[in-house]
């Protein structure tokens, strides 16, 4: 279903009135926080009075607003208020740093950049370089920003955005060369939130458990716009701590989170199907859910997790079922208006059953590369489809299954090698907590399999080479094993392979 079936008059601000601004006069509570309650009428004044602290700050429409400031009810506004004042909204890791924020905010050309009061002697001449006014927003909501939206009218009209204006510019992750800007407009946010709205079935009813950092797509656009849309409540803590999430559970009614989240809940003897009672959703995504962590999950509380696959060029594109089967280890189908197909590297689709590339196209998906008319051009076939480079399968039932990146993809001797098939078999042994399959360079085959590993002491890699010995073909037995304390991952809980690979890339030189 595309945008235009289901909304047939935008508002002059596509965005904000649809998403923020259907409930902003209600006294109902919008957040509710460790230091107390936020109510929908009080988030909109403090909206306002930040958009005009932008407007007076000089933001005209469709100019760059970079943030980097820690969690908090007031930066949640200002992605409100940005919106609301015509900006473009560019949130930005709070852990970069100020060397990787100057590319950010020379590249995107911002012209007002707010970072904590910490931040400032560092980020000055970057702002002055680029030509943007610096303000500053700490984590207890003090700062030059909220010195200047503190005097200002809490009514603001918004500035007209159409469906086509950007709303919001994400920097990828990127782990080879530089980030790169994703371009989301207006109608590419909207859509998707009213499409999950559906699939998801979130009402005012609904009190999110919200512990996801707000400047990825996950916890910002997914979790936020839905939230405010529907009119629901959001429990809207800083981070993820398990004793924090138990505390508040009985308060929600559903959670969206990254698998760390559920694995993390898990270990604590507490998180039981009581504690849990209320909840009506768990929602899991932005790296993989292990079918393990499922399984258990469901055999603990009795809730099966609903997982679903995006990124932060196409927000939400496919998930497993509200109503039916939601099926473990598989990111479920393609999302109502979202179309997939499995490709190789040509752009040949291949047959059912059968590992290809995802392409998807849809009103979720981005409008190109921030001034990177080239990485856009490759990134599109010519029909319009995004290639994403995630691997897949899908299975008879249409339910989909991410093999790994097309980057991971290990190929040993000229034979493709799936990492996941080795990790799903090394995981599935006595002790093994999980793994990471690499591919690193041999000089004799191109690329050796190392499959590093979290287990226990009694562990060893006889016994793990043992066990997959006939289950594998031996081109694809790892050529060495190692037992690490942690893998490496990110903020958003994703398996850094890329650093993996280069802490190995001698091994077997
Ligand atoms: P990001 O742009 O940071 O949101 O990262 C997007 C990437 O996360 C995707 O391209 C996938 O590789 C990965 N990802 C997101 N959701 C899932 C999922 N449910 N299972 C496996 N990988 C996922």
């Amino acid at each position: 279903m595309s945008l235009s079936d289901m909304t047939h008059n935008y508002g002059a601000n596509t965005l904000y009135d649809a998403v923020f601004g259907v409930h902003s006069k209600s006294n109902k509570t919008f957040l509710y926080t460790e230091q107390g309650e936020v109510s929908y009428a009080a988030f909109t004044g403090m909206t306002n009075k930040l958009a005009h602290a932008l407007s007076h700050a000089g933001l005209q429409a469709g100019e760059r607003v970079a943030v980097q400031a820690k969690k908090s009810v007031m930066q949640l506004a200002l992605y409100a208020a940005t919106i609301k004042a015509g900006g473009v909204y560019l949130p930005l890791n709070t852990s970069y740093t100020a060397h990787e924020l100057d590319y950010f905010i020379s590249n995107a050309k911002a012209s007002i950049v707010i970072v904590d009061d910490a931040a400032k002697d560092a980020v000055t001449p970057i702002a002055d370089a680029a030509g943007a006014t610096l303000l500053t927003l700490n984590a207890d909501e003090t700062g030059s920003l909220v010195s200047a939206a503190d005097g200002q009218s809490d009514q603001f009209e918004a500035v007209p955005r159409g469906p086509e204006d950007l709303g919001a510019i994400l920097y990828t992750s990127g782990t080879t060369g530089r980030s790169k800007g994703a371009m989301l407009c207006h109608r590419n946010l909207l859509s998707n939130t009213q499409v999950l709205e559906q699939t998801w079935q979130f009402t005012s009813d609904d009190t999110l458990l919200h512990m996801l950092p707000i400047y990825h797509t996950h916890g910002l656009f997914v979790a936020c716009n839905l939230l405010a849309m529907v009119g629901g409540s959001m429990i809207f803590l800083t981070h993820f701590d398990a004793e924090r999430a138990l505390h508040w559970m009985p308060k929600a009614t559903s959670m969206m989170g990254v698998p760390t989240f559920y694995t993390r809940l898990l270990a604590e003897t507490m998180f039981t199907s009581d504690i849990s009672r209320h909840m009506r959703l768990f929602i899991s995504g932005s790296a993989p859910l292990l079918a393990a962590t499922h399984i258990e999950f469901e055999d603990r509380t009795g809730h099966r997790i609903l997982e679903r696959y995006g990124m932060t060029e196409t927000n939400m594109s496919t998930s497993n079922p509200y109503q039916n089967e939601r099926r473990a280890g598989t990111v479920g189908m393609p999302l109502p208006g979202v179309t997939v197909r499995l490709a190789d590297d040509a752009g040949k689709v291949v047959s059912k059953g059968e590992i290809g590339i995802i392409e998807l196209c849809g009103d979720n998906v981005f409008t190109g590369y921030w001034e990177m008319p080239e990485k856009t051009a490759e990134s599109f076939r010519d029909d319009g489809f995004f290639i994403t480079g995630d691997m897949a399968r899908e299975d008879e039932d249409g339910y989909i299954t991410i093999v790994g990146r097309d980057k991971d993809l290990i190929i040993s001797g000229g034979l493709n090698i799936y990492p996941k098939e080795i990790e799903g078999l090394i995981d599935a042994h006595d002790g093994v907590t999980e793994s990471a399959v690499i591919g690193v360079p041999h000089p004799d085959f191109g690329e050796g399999v190392v499959a590093i590993l979290v287990a226990d002491d009694s562990v060893t890699a006889e016994a793990v080479m043992a066990g997959i010995a006939d289950k594998l073909a031996k081109f694809k037995q790892p050529k060495r094993i190692l037992f690490v304390d942690a893998l490496p991952r990110n903020t958003m809980g994703k398996v850094q392979k890329a650093v993996m690979r280069t802490e190995h890339e001698e091994m077997f030189s």
